[in-house]
């Protein structure tokens, strides 16, 4: 890669200070108004033709999306804040996120990029210790803070795009840069991957900062293992109410919620590797001599692979069929997020490690890690595996001075430029790749 360090060590910088800007306007999944205008601005800058709105999503497969009413605030929120009222107006529904492609000079492989943007539900810790608050660039949204380091990964995002933009005439082939609304909750993947934008992908990479414990910046992942599949889903029992003392007119929801529950935990583990499930939560009924006509689980499975999860979920889903069928209910289920397992290419997976070992900053590459944990980057994985490309996933180490999701957590803004060199020197490399 021939790009002028001087101008690396400013673009460096810059997309530290967009950081600081996503980091103090966070905006959770789906509700990414004011985030995915800055990052459109920020590439239409480039020149770059950015997709965006509702074109670029398949609405029945936009799952957990949140309340109409907190959709719209958040919307009023992101008209107050942005710059670009012309893109929120566009993304108005929830339909945040970004797609962009970046030509190359010459022909070659189609490389996929994505980063996720949203942010959690957490209220930031206001604690002149935490460097966003002594810096002045702590969340200005009540309950909002990027405490998982997805504000990082959209400045990585577009520093990618810039760095790449600088070296067209050296890319071989395209890059597509993904732009994730809505990673928490495993919720915003489906829809971009029905539209069907990454069965084109050779090669396709997902990152995360962070993750692993006591890393420095320069510590690298590449590939791994123990990225559990995960299904979430809501279920309502419907009975009829009746006074408490003339139950027989009645149909118990909570009977049935409450079998349903004990059968689901009864599930058998699985002998093929991991299996979980877990009833988080468990509402109904509206009054002590009322027979509760009404009854919601939050049901969530895991499964060391996508047949174990896909196998516990459908257990489940029978196990609460037969329950309200026992009590005379009726059943509504709805879907609320998934995530598949990862199974990095291994064709792939030596290829990065090869261009990272030539990387000056990284001084440490680890492979085969355990994840630990689940991501919706997969659905689009599995899409582009089942079209032919190869996938992997990479995690840039950083120090963590308090856990993922924690109100204290904070991003080492050195990996920013690394991730960004990174990226850019795979995709610029992958030219030379033998075609999977
Ligand atoms: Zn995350």
């Amino acid at each position: 890669m021939t790009f002028d360090h001087a101008d690396f060590e400013q673009l460096g910088q810059e997309m530290i200070q967009l950081r600081r800007d996503f980091h103090k306007h966070p905006e959770s999944g789906w509700t990414e108004f004011r985030t995915t205008a800055r990052i459109i601005d920020e590439l239409e800058k480039l020149g770059l033709t950015v997709q965006y709105g509702p074109s670029i999503h398949v609405k029945e497969k936009m799952f957990g999306l949140p309340q109409p009413q907190i959709l719209e605030e958040c919307w009023q929120r992101a008209m107050q804040e942005t710059n670009r009222p012309d893109l929120v107006e566009a993304m108005k529904g929830g339909y945040t996120g970004c797609l962009t492609v970046i030509e190359g000079a010459l022909p070659g492989p189609t490389v996929g990029i994505r980063v996720d943007i949203d942010c959690n539900d957490v209220e930031e810790a206001n604690d002149p210790k935490h460097p966003p608050c002594a810096l002045g660039f702590r969340s200005t949204h009540a309950n909002c803070m990027h405490a998982c380091g997805h504000d990082a990964h959209g400045a990585i995002g577009v520093g990618v795009a810039k760095l790449l933009c600088a070296c067209k005439d050296q890319l071989r082939g395209k890059v597509l840069l993904v732009f994730q609304p809505g990673e928490e909750g495993l919720r915003g993947a489906a829809s971009l991957t029905a539209a069907g934008h990454f069965s084109q992908c050779d090669y396709f990479f997902g990152g995360h900062v962070g993750l692993l414990d006591g890393l420095k910046v320069g510590a690298v992942a590449a590939g791994g293992h123990g990225f559990l599949a995960s299904t979430k889903f809501d279920v309502t029992f419907h009975g009829y109410p009746s006074h408490a003392a003339a139950p027989e007119r009645g149909r118990n929801a909570i009977a049935a919620a409450a079998m349903a529950t004990l059968g689901m935990l009864s599930i058998p583990r699985h002998g093929d590797g991991a299996s979980r499930i877990n009833v988080g939560t468990f509402h109904g009924g509206t009054g002590r001599n009322v027979i509760p006509a009404r009854a919601d689980l939050c049901v969530e499975t895991r499964g060391g692979t996508t047949e174990i999860n896909a196998f516990m979920e459908a257990e489940a889903r029978r196990i609460c069929q037969g329950a309200a069928d026992m009590y005379g209910c009726t059943l509504e289920t709805r879907f609320m997020g998934s995530a598949g397992c990862i199974v990095c290419d291994e064709p792939l997976v030596e290829q990065t490690i090869q261009v990272l070992s030539q990387m000056e900053g990284v001084d440490q590459i680890l492979r085969d890690i355990n994840f630990n944990g689940g991501e919706d980057v997969t659905t689009m994985m599995r899409d582009v595996q089942e079209h032919g490309g190869q996938v992997i996933e990479l995690v840039f180490g950083m120090p963590l001075p308090a856990p993922h999701h924690n109100d204290y957590f904070d991003v080492d803004e050195r990996v920013i430029p690394l991730a960004i060199r990174i990226f850019a020197q795979l995709a610029l490399t992958a030219g030379d790749w033998k075609a999977p």
